[in-house]
């Protein structure tokens, strides 16, 4: 098979259409059989269930090229079961988890001339989503759906090194109790885009939210969960019902446990004590772990012992083993890679 031509060393975290998609489409309360397509456009009604009432959900994960040579994905499992509590609280149908797992694997393989070369620090970033695509006026599930696979080849998310990040203390909430904050649902990004925007334009990197209903204990950002290193070596991280279960975080916390002996606490943080750990990363599928040096809380500055320079000790050494174990050249605990074939 004969890679693309495509500069992999220079790729940003952006959208490049590769050859083939997966798309399933579920009427009359079943899925149909799926199938593998080179057309990058939908067609939906004007009143679509997803344009009117914003009923979507997606994942993301991505595919390694290992360094013997093949490609593999991480622990895609764990996002079919995660898009299956999204479809719940959604009222949307379950995509069934084998079929999900086959489908992943499957838009993988249609599209490895996009698979990035062991080495060069990219991968691809692969898409599962469903939305309603019927008719819906009066506020109600829909009745159809489509569920869609796309791939895209990314970057490395850190160029020339991992600088830390400083981050600021939003006076917007990100998710309610007994809201939406543990799916992932688009509805949790529209909201947070003016944030964002705000933080960007404000010099900040990102934000961090705090649970909405005492604004005392540290929730995430956006798009990544946090974890914090204490000055004697623990790894604690927020819990929460409206944090989003990130499958890196997951992954990090049995590699800090069961490859590096660290002890790990998962218990409410309160922001008042950030000040007190030596490290904060953030955690999701583009970064794996980037560093957080300072956060921003109006104008008073919590700056963290590892500092601005790089990335503090025992972050780097989570990042290396888990990126060692998704480039095979660590050893896997059972069952967190699939080879694509
Ligand atoms: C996707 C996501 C994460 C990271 O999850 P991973 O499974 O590690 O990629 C964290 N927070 C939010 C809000 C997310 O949507």
């Amino acid at each position: 098979m004969d890679k693309k031509d495509i500069d992999w060393a220079n790729l940003g975290f952006g959208y490049i259409k590769t050859d083939k998609r997966f798309v399933s489409d579920f009427k009359d309360g079943k899925w149909d059989e799926g199938r593998m397509t080179g057309d990058d456009t939908i067609v939906l009604s004007e009143c679509a269930g997803v344009l009117q009432y914003a009923q979507t959900i997606f994942e993301g994960l991505k595919a390694y090229t290992t360094r013997d040579g093949k490609i593999v994905t991480f622990r895609p499992n764990l996002n079919a079961e995660r898009m299956e509590d999204s479809a719940r609280r959604l009222e949307m149908p379950v995509f069934p988890k084998e079929r999900f797992v086959r489908a992943v694997l499957d838009t993988i393989k249609a599209n490895e001339a996009y698979v990035p070369p062991y080495g060069s620090g990219a991968t691809l970033y692969i898409r599962p989503y469903m939305f309603g695509s019927n008719p819906v006026i009066g506020v109600k599930p829909a009745d159809e759906y489509q569920f869609r696979i796309f791939t895209t080849p990314v970057g490395p998310y850190f160029k020339g090194g991992v600088k830390p990040l400083t981050i600021k203390v939003s006076d917007f909430d990100r998710a309610a109790p007994r809201g939406t904050g543990n799916i992932k649902a688009g509805l949790n990004y529209a909201m947070s885009l003016h944030p964002i925007v705000v933080a960007h334009n404000e010099g900040f990197a990102e934000n961090m939210y705090l649970d909405a209903a005492t604004r005392t204990k540290v929730e995430e950002t956006g798009g990544a969960n946090f974890i914090f290193v204490t000055k004697d070596k623990k790894i604690v991280t927020p819990k929460s019902d409206s944090i989003l279960p990130s499958i890196t975080k997951r992954s990090l916390l049995t590699v800090a446990k069961d490859y590096l002996g660290l002890e790990v606490i998962e218990r409410e943080v309160l922001f008042s004590e950030i000040g007190d750990f030596a490290e904060c990363g953030l955690c999701g599928t583009a970064a794996v772990i980037s560093p957080v040096g300072k956060v921003n809380d109006h104008g008073r500055e919590i700056c963290f012992d590892s500092g601005m320079e790089s990335m503090g000790e025992i972050c780097g050494k989570l990042r290396d083993t888990l990126t060692g174990i998704q480039l095979g050249e660590t050893e896997a605990p059972e069952g967190w890679i699939y080879p694509v074939d």
